[in-house]
């Protein structure tokens, strides 16, 4: 038999570079602030309640747009933070995390050589996901450092055949949260091309500067958006892989035309658990931000104290520091000496582009205090590596 690998269009985008900096860092017992992951669990009460359902049931499929208590609880969600009325059943659709938003909705919405815009830096899902509906990417380069969205920025990538932008607030990796104006220009740009958003919120809740605006509280977006989150990092449940999209009925149609047959349902226990988080006091919300304000501060202020000049997120669990004004200029190889010869490990952000240009190292902060501690000790020696 011919030898069969890996198809042809998908080759383009070899392994994910989480799993790699996770499996380089894993063999060289590293700190781990590459893949986003925190290490800690969830609320104790979310997790009971899933073991509950496990115990108790129910342990067969959910409908496959979600359990109704569910899609209740998701639809009470847009009305508490952002005051939007959703339709639970004919406007949300449960999937397997935000990975699994972006894959059903690509293959739900797109034509063969539709084109779909994405912002860099991207999320490595989004031109994977394209690609695999039979759609054709095309990019919008905002300038680093600033990396605001402004309408040349977008129009330098638009096409006769866009049908779908891509935007992701709070933003990974660049921990951006967009002001109103961005949001302004993203609304003007859809209606003008009529485009699809596909907005990308699943930092949502992790805004430390700045408010999150969702798309659908914008009226004009409303019809043309689907927005996309998950619990997997607001509840600190990255492996439950249950997210969602929010949708107008006729995109959501299209969603779950797709999702029907990539996953038809998704843990339904897990969902029983989902009910729960989402319907927790602000306090916990609270808290949870008091956590990650600190935590930030944390690795910001440890960066510095080694010499490095971090961004300070706005938003998101991730910083970003540019090792070009110190030599680097090439991150990818930079980030595996870091993990052999200091034991940090971070993302080059060059997986995030197109043309896969060396970009700043980014490093999580969703770790334990005494875990950011260590990673600043070993990274002092940073020196070292620099040419
Ligand atoms: N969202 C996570 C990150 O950016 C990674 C998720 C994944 O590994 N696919 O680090």
């Amino acid at each position: 038999m011919t030898e069969r690998g890996l198809c042809r269009r998908l080759q383009p985008y070899g392994s994910s570079i989480f799993s790699e900096i996770s499996a380089l860092s894993a063999r060289h017992n590293a700190v781990n602030l590459g893949q986003g992951f925190p290490d800690f669990d969830g609320p104790e009460e979310v997790r009971n309640a899933a073991a509950a359902a496990v115990i108790d049931g129910p342990n067969q499929y959910a409908p496959l747009a979600g359990l109704p208590s569910l899609r209740h609880a998701i639809t009470a969600w847009y009305q508490r933070w952002y005051g939007v009325a959703i339709d639970p059943d004919h406007e949300v659709t449960v999937t397997s995390g935000c990975t699994g938003a972006i894959g059903d909705a690509m293959l739900g919405v797109l034509e063969p050589g539709d084109e779909v815009l994405l912002i860099e830096p991207w999320y490595d899902s989004y031109p994977a996901s394209v690609v695999m509906a039979g759609g054709v990417c095309r990019y919008a380069k905002p300038a680093s450092p600033g990396y605001v969205i402004d309408r040349d920025v977008l129009e330098a990538g638009v096409t006769s055949k866009t049908r779908m932008l891509v935007v992701n607030s709070p933003h990974n990796p660049t921990g951006r949260v967009y002001r109103e104006s961005e949001w302004d220009v993203i609304e003007a740009f859809c209606v003008e091309h009529d485009l699809v958003l596909f907005s990308d919120e699943v930092y949502e809740t992790l805004v430390f500067d700045g408010v999150h605006r969702s798309a659908l509280a914008r009226p004009e977006l409303r019809s043309r958006s689907i927005v996309a989150s998950s619990v997997g990092k607001t509840f600190s449940l990255t492996g439950w892989k249950i997210g969602w999209t929010v949708a107008a009925p006729p995109l959501t149609e299209a969603i779950r035309g797709a999702h029907q047959f990539t996953s038809f349902c998704v843990s339904t226990p897990l969902q029983v658990g989902a009910v729960v988080a989402l319907e927790l006091p602000d306090s916990y919300f609270e808290e949870f931000l008091r956590g990650y304000r600190s935590r930030r501060d944390q690795l910001v202020s440890g960066l510095r104290s080694i010499g490095l000049d971090p961004i300070v997120p706005q938003g998101t669990y991730f910083t970003l520091v540019d090792l070009a004004p110190l030599g680097v200029d090439d991150d990818r190889a930079f980030c595996e000496r870091l993990i052999r010869d200091l034991g940090v490990a971070a993302i080059p952000t060059s997986a995030f582009h197109e043309d896969r240009r060396s970009g700043p190292i980014r490093f999580a902060f969703c770790k334990q205090p005494e875990v950011l501690d260590q990673a600043i000790e070993r990274l002092s020696r940073i020196g070292e590596l620099l040419p």
